[in-house]
C-alpha cells in the first residue's frame, strides 16, 4: 500500500499541525483504510494486528465530531482491560491537543469508584473504560449515555473472550440508536460477526494486510 499523508484528509488545519508535532505524517495502513469511513460517519469493522495504529484510526475521526460546549459523553470507547483503556485515553489526549477543554475520563474496575463519580460530575466529552465498571456507573446513575454519537468497541475479540458480551449489550442499549458504531479487532472470529449484526448498521469492513 502506498503511503498517504494525514494532510490528504479533510481534517482541521490545527489537527494536521498537532499530528506533525507528535511525529505523525503518514497514515498507517489501517488508518488509511478506516479514517475515510469514520469521517463519513459510517459504521466500521476494522481488523489489524496490535501496534498498527488503531487508536488514531478511530480517535482522529471521533474528535472531529465533538461539541466542546456540550458537557456530556459524546464518545464512548470500550476496552478489555484497565491497561488498554489507560493507553487509549493517553493517546486520545495527545490527539485532542488541538482542541481546548476536551475532558477525557477513564472508568475501569480495580480502582475506587468515588473519585470516578467526582470526575463525571461536571460532564466529560469522552469516556474510555472497561465494560464492567461502565455498567456499574450506568446502574448507579452516575453516567448517562444518551448523548453518545460515536461508540468504539476496541479489541472487540478480547472483550468477547473475557466474557463481556452481556455487559457490552447493556451498555450499547443505553446509547442512542442513531450512534456511529466502530468495531476494532486484531482477529475476526464468528462471535464478532454476531456482535456486529446486533449493533451495527451496514458496516464497512476493512482489513490491514500483514506487512512482510
Ligand atoms: P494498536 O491499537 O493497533 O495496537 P496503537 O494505536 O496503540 O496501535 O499505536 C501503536 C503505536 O504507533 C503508538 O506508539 C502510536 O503512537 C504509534 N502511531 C500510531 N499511528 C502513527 C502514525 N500515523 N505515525 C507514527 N506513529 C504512529
Ligand atoms: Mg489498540
Amino acid at each position: 500500500m502506498t503511503q498517504t499523508r494525514f494532510s490528504t484528509l479533510n481534517l482541521p488545519a490545527a489537527q494536521i499541525e498537532n499530528l506533525t508535532s507528535i511525529g505523525y505524517e503518514q497514515m498507517t495502513p489501517i488508518q488509511q483504510l478506516s479514517l475515510p469511513v469514520v469521517l463519513a460517519g459510517q459504521d466500521l469493522i476494522a481488523q489489524a494486528k496490535t501496534g498498527s495504529g488503531k487508536t488514531a484510526a478511530f480517535g482522529i475521526g471521533l474528535l472531529t465530531t465533538l461539541k466542546p460546549r456540550l458537557f456530556a459523553a459524546q464518545a464512548l470507547v470500550l476496552c478489555p482491560t484497565r491497561e488498554l483503556a489507560t493507553q487509549v485515553a493517553k493517546e486520545l489526549r495527545r490527539l485532542a491537543r488541538y482542541l481546548e477543554n476536551i475532558k477525557i475520563v477513564t472508568l475501569c474496575g480495580g480502582t475506587p469508584i468515588g473519585p470516578q463519580i467526582g470526575s463525571l460530575e461536571h460532564g466529560a466529552h469522552i469516556v474510555v473504560g472497561t465494560p464492567g465498571r461502565i455498567k456499574d456507573h450506568l446502574r448507579k446513575g452516575t453516567l448517562t449515555l444518551d448523548r453518545v454519537s460515536c461508540l468504539v468497541l476496541d479489541e472487540a475479540d478480547r472483550m468477547l473472550d473475557m466474557g463481556f458480551a452481556e455487559d457490552i449489550g447493556v451498555i450499547i442499549d443505553s446509547t442512542p440508536s442513531s450512534r456511529q458504531t466502530l468495531l476494532f479487532s486484531a482477529t475476526y472470529p464468528q462471535d464478532i460477526e454476531q456482535l456486529s449484526a446486533h449493533y451495527q448498521r451496514d458496516p464497512q469492513r476493512v482489513t490491514a494486510a500483514e506487512q512482510h
